[in-house]
């Protein structure tokens, strides 16, 4: 099974959701992320948004292990 270094959550997009779309690469998200929105949020991702999304994309091995998480 391939790692995933790379993920995205929705809700940092600016929505009240808990979706979090992984991938391999930022080009992979974004493919996820614009059937996400347009289904889920009725939300039309264009370049803007995309050049926005870009800048939310992290990178974090510790995937699903930041929620509740702070400091030390
Ligand atoms: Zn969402």
């Amino acid at each position: 099974m391939p790692i995933m270094p790379k993920f995205l959550h929705c809700r940092d997009a600016g929505f009240d959701c808990d979706a979090v779309v992984t991938g391999a690469t930022v080009d992979d998200i974004l493919a996820q992320v614009r059937p996400h929105a347009a289904a889920v949020h009725g939300v039309d991702v264009d370049t803007t948004m995309e050049r926005q999304l870009q800048t939310l994309i992290r990178d974090d091995p510790e995937l699903g292990a930041a929620s509740g998480t702070s400091g030390t």
